[in-house]
């Protein structure tokens, strides 16, 4: 700002010095031309009447008379007189012997009367006598019949007729440099009221531009450059605003990515990584976040996802495609990558997002698999079911013997069936958690032997012995039927798989925070390779055997999932026609 207020005050100076400049050598130039002008006249009329006033006829006969007379006259006037023959030669001067001067007859003022045959010749030039810057005015001198008889000339010194000016001139160049420095001391205070504040404004928007927006113009100068401070003032805390409601956006923005349940990865137009969200390290399984900045295809293991990225880059569509990945783990994602416009750079960047569908597509194959399991399964008895009621309209019903055993099939195939539908509808009711829990503190001996009551018979019919062993009171809090579900099931199967005399153990106990229950039988056991897929809906080690124990293959799920459900866990330990033991671990206390 100084360098700006020194260039308005050298620009002012520099101009009101050359206009004063210009302005006094105009004004001496005319004052000067104008006196010369006006004296000059004045010579002339002097001229005239000194010619007018010479006698002629004493210088017709003797010429000197008339330096005679003009050595009077000069002792009236104060100019310097000067007499000329017709030929040249000057016979009178006031300043100059006469004798002393050269010829005079080429002199502008007397070629002026010869030539123009003007009455006064006048010229001012420098005197080549007296060194002086003379003014001349001369006449010629004529006798009654008009024939030249000498050239009167009056000179005056020019410098003396300018005299006036000069002091005028002096005095006006005083004032106009007492105006000169008012002026300049006027502007310096202007410009400095003017680039004061302008200055603050500058120091106030450079603060601005590093992001200080607490600070404001306090300033006072002229009402222009005032609003214009009131207005970077306004333009600050509209900035202060706006900058806290971008960070504000931000930190939505960066909390909503980071609490997203998709994976999003930001790639850059040089195929670089430059922003990744908690769960995109999560579904790739590594920590992109140190790959920042780092080739996405160097950082990146799968090709198909790779692929997908550079097409993208390549044509600026978005891209969307069902990946597997098998890199740390196999996993399917539903990959996205969209292309997005940054105006202010005009580069792209290339938003990757991943969802993570390896649940939802096992989900989805488990349904399909069970709802053909399930259709598979009860094709069964319905088949039986239809074909022995046909055999019997066909005929067979006369026959007792046949009737009494079709019939007999029929109703145990139905009462499969309707187990079969039962177990399927609590499976399903249990999963879409439309089963509503009441959890109780149980004594788990008392369920066992609620139990026992239904399932006496049949160990009976298979001369079965049982054995409860419980050394402490095992109490738990749990839902009381889902319990009793899953001893119904263990010790059913154990009564199911284990040969006529083989016995069946359950042993209470209490381990740390949970509850252990163990069904175990001297049955068939279960083959090592089955013993994976035993809890899977509708597996069976023998179909047949299964059937004729009246499963439906599915009670095993259905204890696998009412454990878990309850935080528990279960395992198997199994040898082929020796015997399996099924453990359930169970939490002692319902949590929050
Ligand atoms: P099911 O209704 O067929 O018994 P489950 O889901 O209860 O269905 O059991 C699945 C399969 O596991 C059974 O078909 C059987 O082959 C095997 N299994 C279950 N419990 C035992 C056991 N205690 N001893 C031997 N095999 C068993």
């Amino acid at each position: 700002m100084k360098q700006l207020r020194m260039k308005i005050l050298g620009f002012f100076t520099l101009v009101l010095v050359l206009f004063t400049l210009l302005f006094l050598f105009l004004f001496s130039t005319i004052l000067e031309r104008q006196a010369i002008e006006q004296q000059g006249e004045d010579l002339q009329s002097q001229l005239l009447t000194l010619s007018s006033l010479l006698v002629r006829e004493q210088f017709e006969t003797d010429v000197s008379q008339v330096s005679e007379q003009l050595s009077q006259t000069a002792e009236v006037i104060n100019e310097r007189i000067t007499f000329i023959t017709p030929d040249g030669e000057v016979i009178y001067d006031t300043r100059a012997e006469e004798g002393t001067l050269e010829n005079h007859l080429n002199r502008p003022e007397i070629q002026q009367i010869i030539q123009d045959e003007s009455v006064i010749g006048t010229y001012d030039r420098t005197s080549e006598s007296t060194g002086e810057v003379l003014y001349y005015a001369a006449t010629a001198i004529t006798d009654d019949s008009g024939e030249v008889m000498g050239f009167l000339r009056l000179s005056k010194n020019v410098e003396e007729m300018a005299g006036l000016t000069e002091q005028m001139i002096q005095v006006l160049a005083v004032f106009m440099l007492i105006s000169i420095l008012v002026a300049l001391l006027f502007t310096n205070y202007w410009t400095k009221k003017i680039s004061d504040p302008i200055e603050k404004m500058k120091q106030l928007t450079e603060k601005l531009s590093d992001q200080n927006y607490s600070s404001r113009y306090t300033g006072s100068s002229y009402g222009e450059i005032d609003d214009l401070g009131q207005s970077i003032n306004l333009l600050a805390i509209n900035l202060n605003q706006q900058m806290q409601e971008i960070n504000e956006n931000q930190t939505r923005l960066r909390e909503l990515i980071n609490h997203l349940i998709i994976g999003v990865m930001v790639v850059d137009n040089e195929g670089h990584i430059t922003m990744v969200n908690p769960v995109m390290n999560e579904v790739l399984g590594e920590d992109l976040h140190s790959k920042i900045g780092e080739p996405f295809a160097d950082a990146l293991h799968s090709t198909t996802l790779v692929e997908l990225i550079e097409k993208t880059i390549a044509e600026k569509t978005i891209q969307n495609q069902e990946t597997e990945l098998f890199y740390p783990k196999e996993k399917i994602v539903d990959a996205n990558v969209v292309p997005v416009f940054n105006q202010l750079k005009e580069t792209f960047n290339h938003i990757v997002l991943l969802y993570d569908i390896t649940e939802i597509r096992r989900l989805e194959k488990v349904r399909t698999d069970f709802v053909a399991n399930v259709s598979h399964e009860l094709r069964t008895p319905i088949t039986a079911v239809k074909g022995f009621a046909e055999t019997l309209l066909d005929g067979a019903l006369k026959d007792e013997e046949a009737l009494i055993e079709f019939l007999e099939i029929i109703y145990k195939e139905s009462t499969r069936l309707d187990l079969m539908v039962q177990d399927i509808l609590q499976l399903s009711k249990l999963e879409n958690h439309k089963v509503h829990a009441v959890v109780q503190t149980v004594r788990a001996s008392e369920v066992i032997k609620e139990v026992l009551k239904i399932v006496h018979q049949k160990m009976d019919l298979k001369n079965q012995s049982f054995e409860l062993v419980e050394e402490l009171p095992v109490k738990l809090e749990v839902d009381r039927d889902q319990f009793k579900q899953v001893c119904l099931n263990l010790i059913g199967n154990a009564i199911a798989y284990t040969p006529d005399g083989g016995k069946i153990t359950v042993t209470l106990k209490e381990t740390g925070n949970e509850a252990v229950l163990v069904v175990s039988d001297t049955g068939v056991g279960i083959p090592k390779e089955s013993q994976a897929r035993i809890f899977e809906r509708f597996y069976r080690v023998d179909k047949a055997r299964s059937r004729n124990a009246g499963g439906t293959g599915l009670g095993l799920a259905i204890v696998k999932w009412l454990v878990e459900n309850n935080n528990g866990h279960i395992t198997l330990e199994s040898e082929e026609n020796k015997g399996s033991t099924f453990t359930v671990w169970l939490p002692l206390h319902k949590e929050d």
